[in-house]
C-alpha cells in the first residue's frame, strides 16, 4: 500500500491525509500515556476499542443533531474524518468530583456536583494545559464570545445525552473532555463540530452500583486491566469488535 503523508501524530492518534480533500484519516494507537507523557505503556487493543467506542458515540450524537467531524469508519483503528481547525481549548464536563478537581477542592472522587460545571483548559503541552476563562480565550483570540456560547451549548447537550446513554447501561458519566473545530462549507459558511475522539482515554465512566473504574485511570493509577475496563464499557454498549480482544491487532478492512 502507498505510504500515505502523515499530517500530525499526537500521544494516541495519528492524522493522514484522506481520500479527498478535505478529509483525514485518524487511525487510533496502543499508546497509552498519562501525567503530560510521564507514563508511558502500550496496551494491545486501545486503538481498536477507542476507534469503535469513539465512531459509536459520536454517530449517536450525530443522531440527536450535534454536527461532528466523524464521516465513517474505515478499518479497526482507523476512520474517515473532516479536516477541521481546531480550537485550542479542551472542554471539561464534570457531574461528580474526581482527578484534578478533587485536588483542588479537596472533595472526594465520586462526591456528586450541585450541578454540571464546564472548564476550559488551553491546549498546550509546554504549559501542562493551563486552566482558563472566557476571558483569556476572547483576548487571546482563540474563540469569539459566540463560539464559546455553543461550545458551552454543545458541551451541555452532548452531557445530558452521554449521562442518559451511560445511565442505561449501568454506567455513571463523572467527567469528559471533548474538543471542538471550525468547518467551513462549500458556502464558506463556518460551523462548530465536536471533532478528535469521545473515548474512554477521554472520560471517566463507573460501574454506578459498586463505582468500579472503567476508564483511563486504571491506567494512570495503576488499578487495573485498562484493555479490560475498556472493554466492558464496549460491551455494555452493545458494540464490542465480535471476535472479542483476540481481533485486536488491525489494520483490517470490516464490512
Ligand atoms: N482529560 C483529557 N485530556 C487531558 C486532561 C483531561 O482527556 O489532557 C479528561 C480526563 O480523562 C477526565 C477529564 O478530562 O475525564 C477531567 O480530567 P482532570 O482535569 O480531572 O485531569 P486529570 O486528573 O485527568 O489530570
Amino acid at each position: 500500500m502507498a505510504r500515505r503523508r502523515r499530517v500530525y501524530e499526537g500521544k494516541a492518534k495519528v492524522l493522514f491525509e484522506g481520500p479527498e480533500p478535505g478529509t483525514l484519516i485518524q487511525y487510533f494507537k496502543d499508546d497509552a500515556t498519562a501525567f503530560n507523557r510521564q507514563k508511558h505503556a502500550v496496551i494491545t487493543g486501545k486503538g481498536v476499542l477507542n476507534n469503535r467506542i469513539s465512531e459509536y458515540l459520536m454517530l449517536k450524537l450525530g443522531e440527536i443533531g450535534i454536527p461532528t467531524h466523524f464521516i465513517r469508519r474505515l478499518n479497526m483503528r482507523e476512520q474517515l474524518i473532516r479536516e477541521v481547525e481546531i480550537i485550542p481549548i479542551e472542554v471539561v464536563v464534570r457531574n461528580y468530583a474526581a482527578g484534578s478537581f478533587s485536588k483542588r477542592f479537596r472533595m472526594e472522587e465520586g462526591t456528586l456536583l450541585p450541578r454540571s460545571i464546564v472548564e476550559y483548559y488551553y491546549k498546550s503541552d509546554e504549559l501542562g494545559d493551563p486552566m482558563v476563562t472566557e476571558e483569556h480565550i476572547t483576548a487571546f483570540g482563540w474563540a469569539t464570545y459566540q463560539e464559546i456560547d455553543e461550545i458551552l451549548n454543545m458541551s451541555l447537550r452532548i452531557n445530558d445525552f452521554l449521562c442518559g446513554l451511560f445511565t442505561g447501561v449501568g454506567l455513571k458519566l463523572i467527567d469528559f473532555k471533548v474538543e471542538f473545530g471550525r468547518l467551513w462549507d462549500e458556502n464558506d459558511e463556518m460551523r462548530i463540530v465536536l471533532a478528535d475522539e469521545l473515548s474512554p482515554d477521554n472520560m471517566r465512566v463507573w460501574d454506578s452500583r459498586t463505582n468500579q473504574r472503567y476508564d483511563k485511570d486504571l491506567f494512570r493509577h495503576d488499578l487495573g486491566n485498562l484493555q479490560e475496563g475498556y472493554a466492558e464499557i464496549a460491551r455494555r454498549l452493545g458494540i464490542l469488535p465480535e471476535a472479542g480482544p483476540r481481533d485486536l491487532k488491525g489494520p483490517e478492512t470490516l464490512q
